[in-house]
């Protein structure tokens, strides 16, 4: 499949920044950079900033996400936010994975396949992040580490439900570090993300699937890593906190 025929997402994960004052600034200036923008824009934000985000994108081409999901519907769990209760806000983009949750926060395999069964079950789009360690690459086995990450996190996933899923491919070691994957390792690997995501739901499902890649892409290295043939779109930390570097980002990404 043709990659222009795949829907190019620029997600910015603005992890935990931003009150709601600088959260409400940087959305009305964003709006304008945004507007005729072709690819998907969506801002996943901390979740005292969702109603804001909400508010100030009605009507805009600005998609609101969060930053994680708790599996189960309602119950005993303090401090955790369920997808029914971000749907009936309107939250329509979930991240699931994301390194520094398994890192910090004990989130394994297990466990992101039950937050993304239950974003999927509630009708969200699955933002779900893949990668290896540096420690990992170095052994040799980063294909091993993502084909895992992928196949248990999608394993009771259904052909139909995993169109609403998003990969997005960030090496553990290029996180915030400053240090991009060059294009070529990140093409190799979101290939193969593909490769492997057409080995569980066949071949159509996985040319049509939107591979993100992360990891300090900015409005300086972005235009490489963009034309790459599997890679389409990012999932934006640090550049997606200044609507001028996000907006660079969004002008490659819908050429
Ligand atoms: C991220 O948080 O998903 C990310 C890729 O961060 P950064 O762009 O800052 O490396």
């Amino acid at each position: 499949m043709n990659k222009a025929l795949r829907k190019a997402i620029i997600a910015g994960n603005w992890k935990m920044n931003k009150n709601r004052k600088e959260a409400a600034e940087l959305i009305e200036a964003l709006k304008p950079i945004a507007a005729d923008k072709t690819c998907g824009v969506v801002i996943c934000v901390p979740f005292t900033n969702l109603e804001t985000a909400l508010n100030l994108t009605e009507g805009t081409n600005i998609e609101v996400g969060a930053e994680n999901v708790h599996f189960e519907k309602s119950g005993a769990f303090t401090g955790e936010i369920s997808a029914d209760m971000l749907t009936e806000m309107g939250v329509k983009y979930v991240i699931i994975g994301h390194s520094e949750r398994r890192q910090y926060f004990g989130e394994t395999d297990a466990t992101v396949c039950k937050r993304t069964m239950a974003a999927l079950e509630a009708g969200m789009t699955v933002i779900l992040c893949v990668g290896e360690t540096l420690e990992e690459r170095e052994l040799g086995i980063t294909e091993e580490i993502v084909a895992k990450q992928v196949k248990v996190a999608l394993s009771k996933a259904c052909e139909k439900c995993v169109k609403n899923v998003v990969i997005a491919y960030e090496p553990v070691w290029a996180i915030g570090t400053g240090k991009t994957a060059t294009a070529d390792q990140a093409e190799e690997v979101c290939a193969f993300i593909r490769k492997t995501v057409a080995g569980m739901f066949g071949q159509d499902v996985a040319d049509g699937m939107t591979i993100q890649y992360g990891g300090s892409m900015n409005e300086k290295n972005c235009a490489e890593l963009l034309a790459k043939e599997n890679i389409d779109g990012g999932l934006i930390g640090g550049a997606s906190l200044v609507a001028e570097k996000f907006g660079v980002l969004l002008e490659e990404a819908s050429k």
